[in-house]
């Protein structure tokens, strides 16, 4: 459970402030007192400033009969008295809802709201929980301690941290610092210059974090997930013991320590633990199928004397069990708490009853589950679209179509989402999106061109297409074993001697640290430089994918270098070179994506978009929890969704098959499930492969889907190709023609 805020969505631009409701008319405002009484100048004698009261906010109606708001076993779990409560059932029954009107009541009741502590999944959630309390009992529920389990902890350390030994001042440690100081405590006890390889910083940090999460031994996690590192463990361990010393040398706390401190102030101090468990009245915890057992182990600690804690989930959504959260604990809750009432729910408000048939039939087949059947009220409309298109080209050409029709429907754009198994499978719907100037948030990961990696390989292009580009070079340079700051910056400069001309770089002398280095480079860029040399100064301007191959046969060993599990990364570039194969230049590749800073396609003002009207680019772990009147999930593709890592293990794969029903739950009215045929894979020595739709959509599940066949806008048979006459380009750019139907 790292880095749990630092999953929150990337963009917060949709976040409300909890204090929102201004909405009120100003013939309600009483005047206020005088805010600022004149500072008393030194001559006076000191006055004793007057308090000034903060006003209760005035909200429009609340309804006070919440039950007329709820169905009759959400509202009997909304009003539970005291004692435990599960509630356990499917996606978009009302879970959540229900917890913000227990909330509610609990306040209504006169339960004091800083008396009550509401543990989310994101901080985001907290906030769009309280601020829909508030529309029910005003502004008392803003003193509402609401929050991640992570921040809850911070707060309780700085508060009761120096009568556990923790001096308040502590730092806290991101993930990326963690991973450093596990560096520094790896090369303090010298190990990592064995011959063999040896767990780089990412991986010891990894495996630490997970002994501490989910309570696994350290040898046993290395047999199941590093077995090349098994005959490391006593060193591992060691590492770890200099890595918790020089934490505390330093007064340094990192993530994991936050939940770990929390547990062990109430499990092994019995003052300080009736100190923090008295500060509140009820507990309340959603998604709790994600808690890992520290979390658990918190929770029995705090509800210790009163047992007044709510929890609400749904096995069937467990995601997370790859950051330690087992759905276990969901399903033990009734034996860690004694007389637990549980609350089953099974009406569904969010979809349509075809959206809920096509979902239910495949959690169906899931091997284990509690949570039941849903059904709904929500009837009528078509069932969900299953679309097959050609590749992925097609499979992004309807998307955004499509999205755009909704949109010219009067769908907002912020009503929509397309959600993916892994940051990387939307690479080529960011980018048209893009040139299309549709603006999207991404949540869940960075977005594709911002990656490193892929930052990197782009930096190689771009000297060659200009070689002028000093940022592109310095990248470059520091990447290449041996080559450090000061060699760089030489480097550079005997480039700028030359005026920068192409063989410049061959030119220098590197000192002798550098030599194979500079030798490999300037080999690298020779090649790519004379493959585009000989009578045909253009001939070569078509093989933008084959440069990348070169490249790689570079950079995948510096990538493989840095990163244990270099998988994904390599995955991204595999995703890359299929784009820029799609591009007939490499300038017209490089011009395409550098035309739009990311950040930039939020700001955009024109288009005929609602400010802040942006669509959301999810993967699907962060699109828990939430719901959009549209969903797209692209790439179900078998070995993309479920993701091809799972296949060989029975737990993953069903985990995959609930992170599948994660996502289809999540639309309200639109669901489309998309699928590409042929998959360019490049990398695997092939042009493409004939791919399988996701084993998840099986014959039941198609049973409850409409198929959908998007037209292709060119007639087929077309495809030979006709060569451009040289400087002149393609006779037409298709896409461009495309776009111009948009007014792009
Ligand atoms: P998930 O499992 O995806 O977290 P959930 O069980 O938490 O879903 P909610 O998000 O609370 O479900 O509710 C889904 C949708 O149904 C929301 O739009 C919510 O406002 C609506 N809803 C839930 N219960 C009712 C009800 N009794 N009357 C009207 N709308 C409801
Ligand atoms: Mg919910």
């Amino acid at each position: 459970m790292l880095e749990a805020e630092g999953w929150e969505r990337l963009s917060t631009s949709s976040l409300r402030p909890l204090t929102s409701n201004l909405q009120r008319p100003l013939s309600h405002r009483r005047r206020p007192e005088p805010i600022f009484t004149a500072m008393a100048s030194a001559h006076e004698p000191p006055q004793i400033p007057r308090v000034y009261p903060a006003r209760e906010r005035e909200v429009a109606g609340p309804p006070r009969d919440f039950a007329s708001e709820l169905n009759s076993e959400q509202a009997a779990a909304a009003t539970h008295g005291e004692g435990p409560l599960l509630i356990i059932a499917g996606a978009g029954t009302g879970k959540t809802r229900t917890l913000v009107y227990r909330v509610a009541h609990l306040i209504d009741r006169g339960v004091a709201p800083e008396r009550i502590l509401l543990l989310t999944f994101t901080r985001r959630a907290a906030h769009e929980m309280l601020s829909r309390a508030e529309r029910l009992v005003g502004s008392a529920s803003t003193r509402v301690q609401g929050g991640t389990f992570h921040a809850t902890g911070h707060r309780l350390l700085r508060q009761f941290g120096k009568e556990a030994g923790l001096p308040s001042d502590f730092s806290i440690m991101d993930q990326g610092d963690a991973e450093d100081l596990m560096q520094l405590a790896r090369a303090n006890l010298g190990f990592g210059k064995q011959e063999k390889r040896f767990p780089k910083k990412e991986s010891l940090h990894y495996i630490y974090s997970r002994h501490l999460n989910t309570e696994h031994a350290i040898e046993a996690i290395l047999e199941s997930e590093f077995p090349q590192f098994v005959e490391y463990t006593r060193e591992i361990v060691r590492i770890f013991a200099e890595y918790t010393s020089r934490k505390a040398e330093r007064n340094l706390v990192d993530y994991d320590d936050l939940l770990l401190f929390w547990a062990l102030m109430l499990e092994q101090s019995p003052s300080l633990a009736d100190r923090i468990t008295g500060l509140y009245d009820h507990v309340l915890v959603d998604e709790y199928q994600d808690t890992n057992l520290l979390q658990a182990r918190i929770l029995r600690g705090m509800c210790r004397a009163h047992a007044n804690i709510t929890v609400v989930g749904d096995d069937a959504q467990s995601i997370y069990s790859f950051r330690g959260a087992s759905f276990r604990n969901i399903l033990d809750f009734p034996k860690q708490f004694v007389n637990t009432k549980i609350v089953t729910l099974e009406q569904n408000y969010r979809s349509t009853q075809p959206i809920l048939d096509s979902t239910n039939t495949l959690i169906s087949r899931a091997l284990e589950r509690f949570t039941k059947q849903l059904w709904t009220q929500r009837g009528g409309a078509e069932p969900p679209w299953l679309v097959t298109c050609r590749d992925e080209q097609a499979q992004t050409r309807f998307t955004v179509d499509r999205i755009l029709e909704l949109h010219e429907h009067g769908t907002a754009l912020r009503e929509i989402a397309v959600l993916v198994r892994a940051g990387y499978m939307s690479a080529d719907l960011e980018i048209e999106l893009t040139n299309r100037k549709i603006p999207f948030e991404k949540w869940g990961g960075i977005k594709f061109l911002e990656a490193a990696h892929v930052k990197d390989v782009l930096a190689f292009l771009r000297v060659l297409e200009n070689p002028r580009d000093e940022v592109s070079w310095y990248r470059i340079l520091m990447l290449m074993p041996g080559i450090g700051d000061v060699t760089a910056r030489a480097m550079m400069e005997s480039m700028a001697d030359r005026s920068w001309d192409p063989d410049a770089f061959s030119h220098f002398v590197p000192p002798p640290r550098a030599r194979d280095a500079h030798k490999e480079l300037a080999a690298l860029l020779r090649r790519l430089r004379g493959a585009r040399r000989g009578e045909n100064a253009d001939a070569g301007d078509a093989s933008v994918g084959e440069d990348m191959d070169e490249i790689r046969a570079l950079y995948d060993a510096v990538l493989a270098e840095r990163y244990d599990r270099p998988e994904p990364r390599l995955a991204d570039l595999d995703q890359l070179r299929v784009i820029a194969a799609g591009y007939p230049s490499r300038s017209a590749f490089l011009a395409a994506i550098a035309l739009e800073p990311p950040q930039s396609t939020q700001d955009l003002g024109h288009g005929g978009y609602e400010e802040d009207d942006a669509l959301v680019i999810s993967t699907v772990h962060s699109a828990k929890g939430k719901e959009w009147d549209a969903v797209f999930v692209i790439w179900a593709v078998d070995g993309w969704f479920p993701s091809s890592r799972s296949l060989g293990d029975e737990d993953q794969l069903e985990e995959e098959r609930r992170l599948m029903y994660v996502a289809m739950t999540r639309a309200r009215n639109h669901l489309a499930v998309t699928y590409p045929l042929n998959v360019y894979a490049t990398r695997r020595g092939q042009d493409y492969s004939i791919d399988q739709l996701s084993r998840f959509i099986d014959r039941g599940v198609r049973e409850k889907m409409q198929r959908v066949v998007p037209q292709e806008p060119a007639a087929p048979g077309a495809a030979a190709p006709v060569p451009a006459p040289p400087d002149q380009g393609p006779a037409i750019d298709l896409r461009a023609l495309l776009r111009g139907r948009f007014g792009g």
